[in-house]
Parts: structure tokens; sequence; C-alpha cells
């Protein structure tokens, strides 16, 4: 009785590829929004990384 539940999830392999593009710099940047920032006077554009999670500001 009872039945081997195997779960469907990313392979190991592919999450550490990502990781590793990360790590190396290659992040997978994505826009979050693109504020006014008061101190620059100018438009600056926020992305973050879809693998990792970092962040990283840009000015225009
Ligand atoms: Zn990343």
């Amino acid at each position: 009785m009872g039945e081997v539940v195997r779960f469907r999830r990313p392979s190991a392999s592919q999450r550490h590829k990502g990781k590793t593009l990360c790590r190396n710099g290659f992040h997978k940047w994505e826009v979050v929004d693109r504020p006014f920032d008061s101190k620059q006077g100018r438009l600056v554009t926020r992305y973050r990384c879809s693998r990792c999670g970092a962040t990283r500001v840009r000015a225009e």
C-alpha cells in the first residue's frame, strides 16, 4: 500500500545552472519600475533578477 509520490520539480542542475550564471554576473534582469529619483533629478530604472532576486538601479 502507498504509492511512492514522485515530485516533479525543476531539476537541481537546472537551478544550479541559473545560479552559476548569476554568480558570474549574468543576471536575468527584469524591469521592476521607473521611479523618478528626486536626488538625481531624473528617471531611474529599477531591475530585479528573476532568478536570484538581486536588484540594481540604473539612471537613464
Ligand atoms: Zn541573478
